[in-house]
This record gives C-alpha cells, structure tokens and sequence, in this order.
C-alpha cells in the first residue's frame, strides 16, 4: 500500500528484491533438504516399530504410528509448499499471491519464505 505513495527508483528495488528472492531461494533448498530428511527419520521409525510389533503392546504402536503418520504427512504438506516455491521462484511467479496474484509483502516473503498467498488471503487457507 504505503509503496505507492512513495517514488522509488524502479532499477534499484528491482535489484533487492532480487537478491532477497536469492536469498530466499537458498533458505528454501536448505528447508527442502531438512525436511526430506525429517520426513525420511520419520518413515524409517515407522517401519521399525511395525518390525517390533511381536513384543510391543500393539495398541502403544499403533498409536504411535498413527503419531509419526500424521507428523510426516503434515511435513510433506510443507515440502509439497517449499518444493511449489522452488519452482515458482525457478519460473518467476514467485513473490505473488496465487488468488488475486498481487506481490507479496517482503518481510511477509522473509518469514514465510513458503507461503503462496498475501496477507489478505492467508487465513483462509
Ligand atoms: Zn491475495
């Protein structure tokens, strides 16, 4: 809003936003790369307590599967939403909002490197 209101010059906020997107592209692969390996701890977990299934209490197991089943596919919503911004960022549509396609605020970008929509759009998702 209040960018409106004030004249920038157009070559030199290009240029941030450039290297903020940079930056924001590393942070992003370094996400995507926690995750996975979180998502995989968690699966190798998974398949070890139904290995021990013969002499663990079966109720405790399941409840714990259904735990980590729900952690890793909450972590894979989130990779599905970094991996989506990778590629928004690689094909330039990154940095707007995907309902009403205006630009996402900068610090708003910084602290969700992630998010698809503006602030206006958010708590509807
Ligand atoms: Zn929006």
């Amino acid at each position: 809003m209040a960018s409106d209101a004030q004249p920038q010059p157009s070559d030199t906020s290009g240029g941030d936003r450039e290297a903020l997107f940079d930056r924001l592209r590393s942070d992003l692969g370094d996400e995507q790369v926690a995750l996975a390996h979180q998502i995989e701890r968690l699966e190798d977990a998974e398949q070890s307590l139904g290995a021990d299934e013969g002499f663990a209490d079966t109720a405790q197991v399941t409840a714990e599967q259904g735990e980590s089943r729900a952690l890793a596919s909450q972590l894979r919503d989130q990779l599905d939403d970094v991996e989506a911004a990778i590629s928004r960022l690689a094909e330039g549509s990154y940095g707007r909002c995907v309902i009403c396609d205006e630009h996402i605020a900068d610090d708003r970008l910084e602290a969700m490197p992630a998010t698809r929509y503006c602030i206006t759009h958010a708590s509807g998702s």
